[in-house]
């Protein structure tokens, strides 16, 4: 039976980086996220925030060559944004995905401060309440 085991699956706890790195290891990720397939969570309004407020909807996604791990549409924006707060355990089985590295597409890394992942209607919608 396959195990799936969690990799990069949760919101970080930290501020994000000014800037994301994009290395051997986000470019994996990357690879390992377009091979990828969603498990469920589809059409759900249920959002995953990270501390830097990027959110995305709560889905889970199997990546890995076998489908091994399941993570959330944050993993490249965690892996670039949020390096520092990735143990090394985590970075040692992202470096050995044995994919082609890619390079993510803005969207695909979330920028904290802008683009449509940021978000900005579930804030109005906190400061609302
Ligand atoms: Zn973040």
């Amino acid at each position: 039976m396959r195990e799936e085991k969690p990799l990069l699956a949760r919101p970080m706890k930290k501020l994000a980086s000014d800037l994301p790195v994009i290395d051997e290891l986000t470019r994996k990720m990357t690879a390992a996220w377009r091979k990828g397939s969603q498990q469920n969570g589809q059409g759900s309004c249920t959002l995953m925030t990270c501390s830097c407020k990027v959110a995305v909807p709560w889905a889970m996604f199997l990546i890995g060559e076998h489908a091994e791990f399941y993570t959330s549409a944050l993993c490249i924006h965690s892996i670039a944004y949020h390096r520092d707060e990735i143990s090394q355990k985590d970075l040692e089985k992202v470096r050995n995905f044995p994919f082609e590295g890619e390079d993510p597409r803005e969207g695909e890394l979330k920028k904290p401060d802008g683009g449509p992942w940021a978000l900005g209607w579930f804030r109005r919608k906190e400061n609302s309440k």
